[in-house]
């Protein structure tokens, strides 16, 4: 099984502690860290690919023959429109519904690059599965390259308040396309991939991926950003302490993500962290492989297990 090696880490200062509180603090306390525009995010080594709206749509609409392409909706940044793009394959309607939302954190383009890849494999095989993808859920970070919206959200901390177009237009998407599991494509900066669900992910699913990511080369982390080992190489389950952690936040700070907002309508979803650095090849294939994955169990009757 190929796994991430890593250096040791640096060595810890008071000066280097405060700029870790500080970034800490920064991406996972506050739902609202810049003033409108939206700033390019350089602190923490994220390197991206490049994300073009007009390419993207373009890239989706080559695949109209098998998929309905829809705009869900639009946001404006610096008198420039930008379009949310839904699109949706052609499966019975009794088919098991998985809904992927790729792009929520703009300058994570691996997610957002991958969506074109993902239509050409459905396009292929013709699941007997329904898969939605909001892509990309935040058009103007990926643009600008940033993490946060037009007006500076972090768009997955508002999950709870919904003072986002963003986040708003995902929850109406969840309420309608009523899917029986998510998938969110994100990055971070730690060296590989891992995943990490919430407690309704039916048992077993997140492992089976993981192993097929593993069998499809998807080079998996044996760490996770924080640095914390992960009990198995590409997997950070939920844990009840880090749950709780997450109410306590979602109580006292108002913010909640994809995951718990899931958690709360009773719905599985999984979360993708590749890493953010390193070959585009590489950090696309993890996307692509992971929502292949889940296809493939959800068809066999995954959901159900
Ligand atoms: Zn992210």
């Amino acid at each position: 099984m190929p796994v991430a090696e890593y250096a040791p880490p640096p060595k810890r200062t008071l000066s280097s502690l405060r700029r870790d509180l500080r970034v800490f603090a920064k991406y996972h306390l506050v739902r609202r860290p810049h003033d409108y525009p939206a700033p390019a995010e350089d602190d923490m080594g994220v390197e991206l690919l490049g994300f073009d709206s007009a390419t993207h749509v373009r890239a989706l609409e080559a695949h109209a023959a098998h998929f309905d392409i829809a705009t869900l909706g639009t946001v404006t940044y610096r008198e420039r429109s930008f379009p949310i793009s839904w699109v949706r394959n052609r499966a019975p309607a009794d088919a098991p519904r998985l809904l992927v939302l790729s792009g929520v954190h703009g300058n994570e383009h691996a997610g957002i690059l991958a969506v074109p890849r993902i239509l050409s494999r459905l396009a292929a095989s013709a699941p007997a599965v329904s898969v939605g993808i909001v892509t990309p859920v935040n058009p103007v970070g990926a643009t600008e390259g940033s993490r946060f919206n037009g007006q500076g959200f972090d768009i997955n901390r508002d999950f709870r308040r919904f003072e986002t177009v963003e986040a708003r237009l995902v929850r109406d998407v969840i309420a309608d396309f009523d899917p029986q599991l998510i998938v969110s494509l994100h990055e971070g900066p730690q060296d590989a991939s891992f995943i990490f669900a919430n407690r309704h992910t039916p048992p077993g699913l997140a492992e089976r991926a993981i192993t097929t990511l593993d069998a499809r080369g998807v080079l998996l982390a044996s760490s996770d950003y924080f640095g914390r080992r992960l009990p198995a190489p590409g997997y950070a389950p939920v844990s009840l302490t880090n749950h709780l952690l997450t109410k306590l936040w979602a109580a006292t700070l108002g913010m909640m993500h994809t995951g718990m907002y899931a958690d709360e309508l009773g719905l599985g979803e999984l979360t993708l962290e590749s890493s953010w650095r390193g070959r585009e090849e590489e950090r696309v294939l993890a996307h692509v492989e992971l929502v292949c994955a889940l296809v493939e169990q959800l068809a066999a009757g995954g959901a159900a297990q």
